[in-house]
């Protein structure tokens, strides 16, 4: 059974949680990859931040005995930087959710959103740099303190493609690049690739430029949840008043906040790049010149993944580049290890952050043969390619292949 519709949808209050505490029979799944699909010993490890720390409390099975110890009467755990950093360096990348939910029905992920949330009203700060990433949110719409004046400044290179301005004239589709896309260099790639291969495609698109606000999703998922569902009302005001019918994202986070957290509020579907690229392939709309020369493996990040369970699109798209040889890692889709950039993480642990992405490249390139690994998420390549630089390896977003394999 998959947990995708229930990974972040729905988070309930912590009280819920607790009662479901005695439903944890320690049965340790949650710290391993489902074993009918486990290759080997070596890569059977599914938590992060459990693999590194290895105490029960930074498993899933701990956070069901740290809501039922905090919620107890009185509570019966102290609230200290231990805690906090017990609670706060999990990615929320779902992986004990997705095993233990069609185990047990548990959901542990969640009940970590809610322990944030829960933390978070008591009046329990997240670490500086969370309050960084608000404070920069409040002020500047992203989480980067880059002036809002620049956030279309990619575009502006793309002067030949005549990009529409989605809130100045209609159009059927709104291309959202998000934060990450926008403004980090390593980044911008990927909307430009994004933004050529929609004007090859035919695609009526448009953007919002200047006038684009970020998803909310890094203060979400630290647990700034009141402060979210603020956020996002004016972001709901202005996606709906443009009259488009969909909404294309290539930022696997941004994907999973609009598609999961806005969702009943949006009058448009929103679909990631990748399965819209399946389905211009499918279509004939895009065509392949450039043969690629290239040996890569793929990432799946969580948010598309296990959150969204877009698991075939990204592999159909590798396997229609010329030139492109594929090999598979051992955990892939529902069992994906982790990036490690998740739930506020990369900012606040940021060695944990590439330890974690360490151990990725290191499956890349011993079960796939591969130095190069793509993927479909700006957080995960961010991450991923910060621990390339040091071993040599490179990692890329799908969305540039596709554009270099169709050529100009
Ligand atoms: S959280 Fe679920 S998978 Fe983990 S020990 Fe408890 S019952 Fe088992
Ligand atoms: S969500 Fe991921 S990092 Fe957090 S406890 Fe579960 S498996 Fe570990």
């Amino acid at each position: 059974m998959s947990t995708k519709a229930k990974l972040a949808r729905n988070i309930r209050p912590l009280a819920e949680y607790r009662n479901e505490a005695h439903r944890c029979i320690r049965c340790g799944m949650c710290r391993m990859t489902n074993p009918d699909f486990v290759a080997s010993h070596k890569y059977s490890d599914n938590c992060p931040r459990g693999t590194r720390h290895m105490f029960e409390s930074f498993f899933g099975s701990g956070i069901y005995e740290i809501a039922r110890a905090l919620t107890a009467d009185p509570p019966e755990l102290e609230i200290n930087d231990r805690l906090k950093q017990i609670i706060w360096t999990c990615t929320t990348c779902g992986n004990c959710q997705d095993t233990c939910n069609a185990i047990k029905g548990l959901e542990p992920t969640n009940t970590m959103m809610a322990l944030r949330e829960f933390l978070i009203k008591q009046g329990v700060s997240p670490f500086k740099e969370h309050e960084g990433l608000i404070k920069s949110i409040i002020n500047y719409d992203n989480p980067w303190l880059s002036p809002r004046t620049t956030r279309g400044k990619w575009a502006r290179k793309l002067k030949d493609l005549e990009i529409k301005d989605a809130s100045k004239e209609k159009v059927e589709v709104l291309y959202f690049p998000g934060c990450n896309a926008s403004y980090v260099a390593e980044m911008n790639p990927v909307a430009e690739a994004t933004a050529k291969i929609l004007k090859l495609a035919g695609v009526d698109f448009g953007i919002l430029g200047n006038n684009e606000r970020c998803c909310g999703s890094t203060a979400f998922r630290v647990g700034a949840v009141n402060w979210f569902e603020d956020y996002k009302k004016k972001n709901i005001e202005q996606l709906n008043s443009l009259g488009i019918k969909t909404m294309v994202t290539a930022c696997a986070g941004c994907h999973s906040t609009f598609s999961h957290s806005y969702a009943e509020d949006l009058d448009f579907e929103v679909v990631h790049i990748i399965e819209y690229v399946e389905r211009m392939i499918k279509e004939g709309k895009l065509e392949f010149k450039n043969e690629l020369g290239m040996k890569v493996t793929y990432h799946d990040p969580c948010h598309i993944g296990r959150y969204s369970g877009i698991y075939d699109p990204p592999r159909t798209v590798l396997q229609a580049l010329p030139g492109v040889e594929f090999k598979e890692m051992e955990r892939i889709r529902h069992y994906s290890w982790c990036c490690g950039s998740g739930g506020g993480v990369k900012p606040a642990y940021g060695d944990f952050a590439l330890w974690t992405a360490h151990q990725r490249l290191e499956e890349a390139r011993e079960v796939a043969g591969a130095n190069t690994v793509v993927s479909c998420c700006p957080f995960c390549e961010i991450n991923l390619g910060d621990a390339a630089k040091t071993v040599g390896m490179e990692v890329m977003d799908l969305l540039v292949l596709v554009d270099r394999a169709l050529g100009d």
